[in-house]
């Protein structure tokens, strides 16, 4: 081997070594590092939200939250589950289970020791006209961030899928009472036969994990240049 061969080959290696590690930082593959992320399945247990026969609203709510744990996970974010099996968090003794099961997961969420800066509500919608279809974003003005994660979760629904559906207000018990940053998403409609038969497959609740996660990461971004500037 010639000398010269021998020097372009250490110049390939060095550039290896210090060239892509230094274009690739660490931030860019794990964009949500250092952000504490509350997924809220709703409904479970006693309650199984809206249903279609033996199809509940409850067991698809858990089974894109988990998928969506995973892809929040994997973009370096620390995740809490509200739930992690087919239960609610009311109590034995508790007069209105539904108030009771909400209530907990208000404290679930504001429980300051997690210091959470974001919780996302998932939920599959249901109306009588079954031609309905998309996913729906939902917030409460109680934090102005609310509308800002909305509306950049109705953007990122809307160019993934074309839904004609789009971000609406709701005065829900759980979303006027909780503080900190959330929306509630409808991620498609029960109601509709295509969309209840793709709620229920996993390569489409890891489509709309990855949908809601690109959203999520350009959120934490729009805010961070919001409170620079
Ligand atoms: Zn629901």
């Amino acid at each position: 081997m010639s000398r010269w061969v021998l020097v372009i080959i250490l110049i390939i290696i060095s550039f290896m070594i210090f060239g892509f590690s230094n274009k690739q930082p660490f931030s860019d593959s794990l964009p949500l590092l250092g952000k504490v992320i509350v997924v809220d399945p709703g409904h479970g247990g006693r309650d199984p939200g809206t249903m279609y026969g033996s199809i509940y609203e409850k067991d698809i709510n858990l089974a894109i939250s988990k998928v969506l744990e995973r892809v929040l996970s994997q973009k370096g974010a620390i995740v809490y589950m509200i739930r992690e099996d087919d239960s609610d968090l009311s109590s034995i003794y508790d007069a209105k289970k539904k108030r009771g099961d909400l209530y907990r997961r208000i404290l679930f969420i504001e429980d300051e020791k997690k210091h959470t800066d974001l919780y996302l509500s998932i939920h599959i919608n249901w109306y009588r006209n079954s031609s309905w279809s998309g996913a729906e974003v939902l917030y409460h003005p109680i934090n102005p961030n609310n509308k800002v994660l909305g509306e950049i979760l109705m953007k990122h629904f809307k160019n993934d899928y074309h839904t004609q559906r789009s971000l609406k207000k709701t005065d829900l018990y759980l979303y006027r009472n909780t503080t900190i940053p959330g929306v509630l998403i409808e991620c498609g409609f029960l109601s509709n036969p295509n969309e209840r038969y793709l709620l229920r497959q996993e390569s489409y609740q890891e489509k709309i994990s990855n949908t809601i996660t690109n959203a999520v990461i350009e959120y934490f971004q729009t805010i961070a240049i919001t409170a620079s500037g």
